[in-house]
């Protein structure tokens, strides 16, 4: 991952990260970069590994659909709670991994970090982590009790520095899942982040998130942008109007083809978004 990043840090724009848990799922993400002509980052934390039947299960079904393509693609672990489950990943395959410490403190943060950095450098691995807190989806922190918890500069070179991570997920006003406030993406402290760290930054909560803040925190240093919510709701929306539709019949393609085109355009529409250009022109990487 580590080298698509920096590739995409430098070139001003971002790599979708997406979300998958199936064969259709991981379809609908790599052919949509395919037609786009952009790599793409297949991603999936413990949930949806368990879903899955396991990392290496995730590993199969992503290895599978690159087969098919031509288009360089990474393989995440997302938020991995332990150290036993980085290390299951990268047995399995993985291409990088996500620690995610963040609830702990600074020190903490630096040595569960450390140890994992220590691992999968071994392997060249690409490692991400994060700091600073993520807005509550409910909203009830005031925005200078959310800023209090956002990613500071200093602290995010010192990070840096001790941990020697890949990529740094940064906490700048989004929140996992759909809003249920207006976010208040704070660009200010993604430009003094920016500043002094010259690795990729990543963006957690990218949905619902307004687009031209996602574009904004782009040309900004973003390089990856997460994905998971809305993909999962392209699908299920896809469920839930086919089978309420008149005259619907239960077959594969009319439950199942129409749901995965649905995470297909939504992919389409996220890359081409990231990649800063609503026209879809290729970018050369
Ligand atoms: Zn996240």
């Amino acid at each position: 991952m580590k080298p698509l990043l920096i590739n995409a840090r430098g070139s001003g724009y971002a790599l979708g990260a997406f979300t998958f848990w199936s064969l259709d799922s991981a379809q609908a993400i790599t052919l949509a970069a395919q037609k786009l002509d952009m790599p793409v980052i297949l991603q999936g934390g413990q949930i949806e590994a368990e879903h899955a039947g396991g990392y290496d299960k995730m590993y199969m079904i992503a290895s599978s659909v690159a087969g098919d393509i031509d288009i360089p693609i990474a393989l995440n672990l997302d938020h991995a709670g332990s150290f036993e489950q980085v290390k299951q990943a990268i047995e399995a395959g993985f291409t990088s991994v996500m620690i995610d410490a963040s609830q702990c403190s600074f020190e903490e943060n630096v040595e569960q970090t450390c140890r994992v950095v220590e691992l999968a450098h071994r392997f060249g691995i690409t490692v991400e982590s994060e700091l600073g807190i993520l807005a509550g989806t409910e909203g009830k922190l005031s925005v200078n009790e959310s800023e209090a918890l956002q990613t500071k500069p200093e602290d995010a070179l010192r990070f840096i520095k001790e941990t020697k991570i890949d990529a740094l997920a940064v906490a700048i006003g989004t929140a996992h899942g759909f809003y249920k406030f207006k976010p208040e993406i704070n660009i200010k402290r993604l430009k003094e982040i920016a500043m002094v760290v010259k690795e990729p930054l990543v963006l957690h909560g990218g949905s619902g998130t307004p687009e031209d803040k996602v574009v904004e925190a782009i040309e900004c240093g973003i390089a990856k942008v997460n994905i998971c919510t809305e993909f999962v709701a392209a699908f299920g929306k896809s469920f839930m109007e086919t089978q309420n539709s008149e005259g619907f019949k239960y077959s594969v393609p009319n439950l199942f083809t129409k749901a995965k085109q649905s995470g297909y355009e939504l992919v389409l529409e996220k890359i081409k978004l990231f990649a800063n250009d609503r026209d879809g022109r290729q970018r050369s990487i």
